[in-house]
């Protein structure tokens, strides 16, 4: 640390991303990413973005906001598009919480709300989950507290109704309910719907994982126009071209080739319920996911132990310090041909 760092920022603890080795070629089911290449059109319209990038991107992201808001069945004013979903998460902390609206959000969930929240200088609480890992709605009812739950919970990868965010919604009107749905096209129920009938509803979504994406940071939020409103505000207060041209291009790609993100959908999906399967065969534990990730763990050796001997035979999966999670490994679904591989060599661990 510099002695010019403020003081305000020294005790900053940052976001630590999973690992992106490049020392040798790994199967990487570690970050969530799809395994697929994304869309030829995606392609195709980021080059030809490439040829004018001597010029600002558009501010406002029109053609991409709007085939999104088409997408959704939403109004074009009711959809923000950001440089990934952490971005919109980001901007909804800087928006909607300080001392008066604290951030309350799980104990165990994606580790960015806590970095959000530190860096904003917003105070928050982290809720327990139950010992199942499911998320107790009831911590939730009428707290009136600036609430953030991803659905599905990462990296548990299990998903509440829609019923029950309702619950949470109409007991807190006074307050904003972030629902990140960063995993929500792997089979859960989006939120997306109830933002015409509720004004406190903000969702998140991203391209980085069914649309093949996570290289272009895209992602958006939706919420009622007024929200948008303040986000925008917020947008034009940091980094107005906050989409750079490439990425918007291809964006728009993906959008035109839906067929082609809904192949991809349904075969991660399969390859999820073939994984689970063996898993359980090798004496694996994981709560039932609905997201592109199983979170498992083996009563006989410990998830470091797990990592590690993955790790030095060539595979990365996801493992966490945090105590009540130390013995997980969160594990992406990758192709069928990965998932076999990592099948086989679990069993070479589980036999050695
Ligand atoms: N929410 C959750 C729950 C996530 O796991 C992630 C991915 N790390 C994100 C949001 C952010 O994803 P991105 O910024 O790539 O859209």
């Amino acid at each position: 640390m510099s002695r010019f760092f403020s003081e305000k920022r020294k005790n900053l603890i940052p976001y630590t991303p999973g690992e992106q080795p490049k020392d040798i070629k790994y199967i990487k089911l570690n970050t969530n990413e799809s395994p697929f290449a994304p869309s030829d059109k995606a392609i195709e319209y980021a080059s030809e973005a490439s040829k004018s990038l001597n010029l600002y991107p558009d501010p406002e992201c029109k053609i991409l906001t709007e085939k999104c808001a088409k997408m959704l069945g939403v109004d074009y004013d009711e959809v923000l598009m950001t440089n990934g979903s952490d971005e919109i998460l980001n901007f909804a902390f800087m928006a909607y919480c300080d001392k008066d609206h604290p951030a309350y959000f799980p104990d165990i969930t994606y580790g960015f709300y806590s970095v959000f929240a530190n860096i904003n200088n917003v105070p928050y609480k982290e809720i327990p989950l139950n010992k199942d890992f499911t998320i107790n709605v009831n911590d939730y009812i009428g707290i009136n507290k600036t609430i953030f739950i991803a659905n599905p919970n990462a990296p548990t990868g299990i998903a509440l109704c829609k019923d029950e965010i309702e619950k949470i919604l109409t007991s807190n009107p006074d307050n904003i309910v972030v629902i990140d749905e960063a995993y929500v096209d792997f089979g859960s129920e989006s939120c997306v719907p109830l933002i015409k009938k509720y004004d406190n509803l903000l969702v998140t979504q991203t391209f980085s994982k069914s649309r093949s994406m996570a290289g272009a940071r895209l992602g958006f939020g939706v919420a009622n126009k007024k929200i948008i409103q303040d986000l925008n505000t917020i947008k034009y207060s940091t980094n107005p071209y906050n989409i750079n041209k490439m990425t918007m291009a291809a964006g728009i790609g993906v959008l035109e080739d839906e067929s082609y993100t809904q192949k991809n959908i349904k075969t991660i999906i399969e390859t999820r319920e073939f994984t689970k399967n063996e898993l359980k065969k090798l004496g694996f534990d994981f709560p039932d996911s609905a997201a592109n990730f199983i979170f498992a763990k083996h009563n006989k050796i410990s998830g470091e132990k797990i990592y590690l001997s993955l790790k030095e035979k060539g595979i990365l999966v996801r493992h966490f310090n945090k105590e009540e999670i130390k013995d997980f490994n969160r594990i992406t679904i990758g192709t069928k041909e990965e998932m076999e591989t990592l099948i086989s060599t679990l069993k070479l661990i589980l036999e050695e």
